[in-house]
């Protein structure tokens, strides 16, 4: 059984209240493990032990910064197998994606934010004229919270929890309660790399508990979260009253608009992942798939015929597709397939729970494409965040531009054409925080990542995240000439 602990000021430890919570493994169905249900106490010594942690950790030489959290990126490439075993297991990933995407995306996020860090600088400008300068220095803010979701975990939780201690600040942490497993095996690596007591510090547990108990908490001055619209939206109306810092990055119905000018073959190719990678529950898959009407009829037959050859399965066997995360995010989908249909939808394939022999209880969807004939059909506007695409035909730049943009989100936006043109009119129209133009998840640690409109507010990445976990105090200097 994994059981996972908090890690409160550099020791693994039980809830205060000792209550625990199911772990269940999204691939069987079948309960393998528990977390501690965290509360407000449990944030409140993780606060105390990030507070006290913070007065020697923001002293530390970039230099010794630097060096411990490479060392922790050397640990996590070294135990690359068992944390991608484990993310598998938890989220119901396929151990191919977990081993090749997830993890060694973690020890990017640290190493990258290892380098980082030595190169960020404080700024001085020099008032011309008037005998005075100013240097605009770079302090951090202090305790800040960060939480995460469950389809990339340990991915997402590294890249708020690197460039939050690489700024100097100390750390209250929580991942999803639905994959709190490598978070867990984290905090070893962290205690093995001899990072400080209460430099990080993990708390388990529900987002109504232990995530509120954090949002809530008047002296952590800023929260990085990633997660749903809705959450994003309650945390926003919990901090913003306390005047915290807030980036929050969160749902995305993402537009993939493809004209007859592509590379075609590579194109398939790409949109076949962009579509069902990670079950399809990855804030930038491409859900809607927008195609010129002259390749319509043979992208919807080749699509549909490799859609049909992706193998579902138990996550540690050759498979393309998993299982989801859970019973009833299952189910929310299902129930969106079905809304599909009633609302004129024509269902091309998929559609139903998948046969997986072995493990009859999992959580396994076909992987499903459905024609629409109205972009701002439900399905077409709502987040359905499963193995769930709509295709449709346009005619023309300015019609899929209009369907582009037509929906709450904008978070990223893919477009396959060889017009040099057209990649730059589509660049500056389209309503979200990244394009990609022939291709997908091609991403430069060194570049802003982030939403517009219900897809967050802020940007992470490369200067921007540490800029969001730093305060900027500008010091004024008068001068005799
Ligand atoms: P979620 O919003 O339900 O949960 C995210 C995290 O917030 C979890 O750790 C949860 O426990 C916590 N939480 C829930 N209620 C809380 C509260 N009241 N206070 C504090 N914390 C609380 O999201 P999810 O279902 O885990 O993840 C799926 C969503 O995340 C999708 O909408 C997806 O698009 C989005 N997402 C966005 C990005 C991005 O970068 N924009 C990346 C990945 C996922």
């Amino acid at each position: 059984m994994a059981q996972v602990l908090n890690y409160i000021n550099g020791t693994l430890q039980h809830a205060l209240s000792g209550e625990r919570l199911d772990n269940i493994e999204p691939a069987t169905g079948q309960i393998y493990g528990s977390l501690p249900q965290s509360s407000d106490n449990d944030v409140a010594l993780a606060f105390q032990a990030a507070k006290n942690a913070f007065i020697t950790w923001r002293q530390t030489t970039l230099e010794q910064r630097s060096a411990l959290l490479a060392r922790i990126a050397d640990l996590i490439d070294e135990n690359l197998e068992r944390l991608a075993q484990a993310e598998s297991k938890d989220s119901g990933k396929p151990l191919s994606l977990a081993k090749t995407i997830d993890i060694p995306r973690a020890s990017s996020n640290f190493r990258f934010f290892a380098h980082a860090l030595t190169q960020f600088s404080s700024e001085a400008h020099e008032s011309v004229g008037q005998n005075t300068i100013n240097f605009t220095l770079r302090h951090p803010i202090g305790v800040v919270g960060c939480i995460s979701p469950w389809n990339l975990p340990l991915y997402l939780f590294t890249w708020k929890i690197a460039p939050a201690l690489a700024a100097g600040n100390t750390v209250v942490a929580k991942p999803s309660e639905l994959t709190p497993v490598t978070a867990h095996l984290l905090a070893e690596l962290c205690q093995q790399a001899g990072l400080p007591a209460g430099v990080l510090n993990i708390v388990h547990g529900t987002g109504a508990s232990a995530g509120q108990a954090i949002i809530a908490h008047p002296e952590i001055k800023a929260i990085s979260f990633t997660g749903g619209t809705a959450t994003g939206a309650h945390i926003a109306k919990v901090a913003a009253p306390m005047l915290k810092k807030l980036s929050l990055e969160l749902g995305g119905k993402n537009p993939n608009i493809i004209f007859a000018d592509c590379d075609y073959p590579r194109m398939l190719e790409i949109t076949l992942k962009s579509s069902f990678a990670n079950q399809g529950q990855i804030c930038l898959c491409g859900s809607r798939i927008f195609v010129e009407r002259s390749i319509y009829a043979k992208f919807k037959e080749d699509f549909v015929s490799r859609v049909t050859q992706l193998r579902v399965g138990p996550p540690n066997h050759e498979v393309d597709l998993g299982a989801v995360i859970s019973k009833e995010h299952r189910q929310k989908i299902l129930n969106y397939i079905d809304l599909a249909q009633n609302q004129g939808g024509l269902l091309l394939c998929g559609g139903n729970k998948a046969d997986v022999p072995q493990h009859p209880e999992g959580y396994y969807l076909e992987p499903t494409v459905i024609e629409v004939n109205d972009h701002l059909c439900r399905v077409n506007q709502e987040e359905i965040f499963g193995p769930v695409v709509t295709i449709m035909p346009f005619d023309s730049e300015a019609q899929v531009i209009e369907m582009a943009n037509s929906v709450p989100y904008g978070l990223s936006a893919s477009l396959w054409t060889s017009d040099l043109d057209r990649s730059m009119r589509f660049g500056q129209q389209l309503e979200s925080g990244i394009v990609w133009v022939n291709t997908w998840l091609n991403r430069d640690l060194r570049t802003p990542f982030g939403g517009v409109k219900a897809s967050g507010v802020g940007r992470e990445g490369g200067f921007e995240a540490l800029r969001f976990f730093t305060e900027p105090k500008n010091i004024c200097i008068s001068y005799k000439p």
